[in-house]
């Protein structure tokens, strides 16, 4: 059970988060109600989750197939969407496809087919992000710009997905200024896409920015940000899992 005290905490956090994308907004020459809090609910309870609805969030991601279904199931999210923002394997794309009302980390041409596919059988039309690698590292999901528009390309062949955007975690270690130049080409990449997509479509979403960084996103153009810590305290993945 949230103590009173943690949901005055929860309150607080989220408020002051409001405060200050809306500054960066403005700082930006932005409207403020162009971007999006997304509450990077990993690992969170579905209390947690069901008390932060009420408070002034937009909509929810989830990094875990498992917990995506858990908390649609309970309707922990009152009624706000919520996103996959996590590495997805193919093996699940049925689970979220239809439940994820966008999929922020496509990376490849298998996981874009399997979503058509899913997104066929429901007769529906799946928003999808493109994952961008920005920062070129070796382990991480997404693409590499340069294979950024094949997928593209391949998308929008696709008759049941429609690409709304691009999604980046930049490097965890760089400096502040590096990760500024990385939000900076994230926000040119979404422009190129948007140019060569023409008036087909409509690329408008650009995700990026945590809780260290979502004041910098938002500066280079974010639309959504995701924030986890800020908002619900340090992660404990303790030892359950
Ligand atoms: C966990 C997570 C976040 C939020 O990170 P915080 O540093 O806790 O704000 C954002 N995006 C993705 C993809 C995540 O997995």
């Amino acid at each position: 059970m949230m103590t009173q005290e943690q949901m005055e905490r929860m309150t607080q956090a989220v408020l002051h988060i409001r405060e200050k994308m809306a500054e960066a907004a403005i700082r930006a020459g932005r409207k403020p109600e162009e971007i999006l809090l997304c509450a990077a609910c990993k690992t969170r309870t579905v209390e947690e989750v069901r008390f932060s609805a009420g408070l002034p969030i937009d909509l929810f991601g989830e990094n875990h197939v498992q917990e995506l279904v858990e908390k649609t199931d309970a309707g922990a999210y009152l009624g706000k969407p919520g996103h996959f923002i996590g590495h997805l394997q193919t093996n699940k794309v049925n689970k979220v496809v239809g439940r994820a009302a966008l999929i922020h980390s496509v990376d490849s041409l298998r996981l874009l087919e399997k979503i058509d596919s899913a997104a066929q059988k429901l007769n529906i039309i799946q928003e999808i992000l493109v994952e961008v690698n920005i920062g070129a590292e070796q382990s991480k999901s997404g693409v590499r710009p340069e294979e950024l528009w094949p997928l593209l390309e391949a998308a929008q062949e696709k008759a049941n997905i429609r690409v709304r955007g691009l999604m980046a975690i930049p490097p965890a270690d760089a400096e502040e200024r590096e990760t500024e130049g990385y939000f900076e080409n994230m926000n040119i990449l979404l422009n190129q896409a948007r140019e060569r997509q023409g008036h087909s479509g409509k690329m408008d979403i650009l995700s990026m920015g945590m809780s260290q960084d979502f004041a910098a996103a938002i500066a280079h153009g974010a639309t959504i940000v995701r924030i986890g810590t800020a908002i619900y305290g340090p992660r404990d993945y303790g030892t359950k899992k």
